[in-house]
């Protein structure tokens, strides 16, 4: 049985970073699940067809699933620069509230987390319900949080770094909305597990978060 480390938190809270971060360090194989979100949205946007439509929403998923289980590299289709927009964040999070496009994308989570490509011992997922819905049974949940403010800076910086023309309140307000609809829909709305340790990160430096992460994980399982 492989070790799964479940990361969820709220937009821009450090979670990609630290479960890339945590991947690295032991040798795990990492998902990104909101990138599944953002590539459905993509797809949506690209066939001309609505978010508010959750028949349309069901075929863009379905469309991107079909997609990675034929790509020799999935990670091409899901780490393209422009899924990071605010405008296919926004998208992917009102189609993420449809329980059947959550339902499309979970088989994905599901087998990843199980069965994590060779030759990785295991698998480090983030995303908003990995250790609620998606892997309930993780070996260790971490929840990641931070002020909003602070997390609105560090998209900023983020987006502006890959050259992206945005404003601090822009971010700030895109993020205020996503959150807001994330926390509030019934289908595997955000929340942190009861068994979740929360890591705030408002005052803390990347290799600050991580130290305090590994030893999180090192008190839980023997790696
Ligand atoms: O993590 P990221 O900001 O890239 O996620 C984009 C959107 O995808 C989120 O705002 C959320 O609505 C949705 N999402 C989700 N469940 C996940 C990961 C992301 O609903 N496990």
């Amino acid at each position: 049985m492989s070790i799964v480390i479940a990361i969820d938190g709220p937009a821009a809270s450090g979670k990609g970073t630290l479960a890339r971060a945590i991947a690295q360090e032991l040798g795990f194989a990492h998902m990104d699940t909101g990138a599944l979100y953002r590539a459905s949205a993509y797809e949506l946007i690209k066939a001309g067809m609505s978010a508010r439509d959750k028949t349309d929403a069901l075929k863009a998923a379905q469309i991107l699933v079909k997609k990675i289980k034929a790509a020799d590299m999935p990670d091409d289709i899901l780490g393209k620069p422009s899924l990071r927009e605010d405008r296919i964040g926004q998208k992917a999070s009102i189609i993420a509230a449809y329980p059947k496009v959550r339902e499309a994308l979970n088989i994905l989570q599901q087998d990843f987390a199980a069965s994590p490509p060779r030759p990785y011992k295991g698998a480090v997922l983030d995303g908003r319900d990995i250790g609620t819905v998606i892997c309930p049974d993780a070996d260790v949940k971490i929840f990641v949080t931070a002020d909003d403010e602070v997390r609105a800076q560090r998209r900023t910086k983020e987006l502006q770094s890959r050259g992206l023309d945005v404003t601090y309140e822009a971010v700030l307000k895109d993020m205020r909305e996503r959150d807001a609809r994330d926390t509030a829909r019934t289908a595997a709305p955000m929340k942190q597990a009861p068994d979740a340790y929360v890591l705030d990160t408002s005052a803390l430096t990347q290799a600050e978060m991580l130290s305090q992460a590994l030893e999180i994980i090192r008190e839980k399982v023997q790696i």
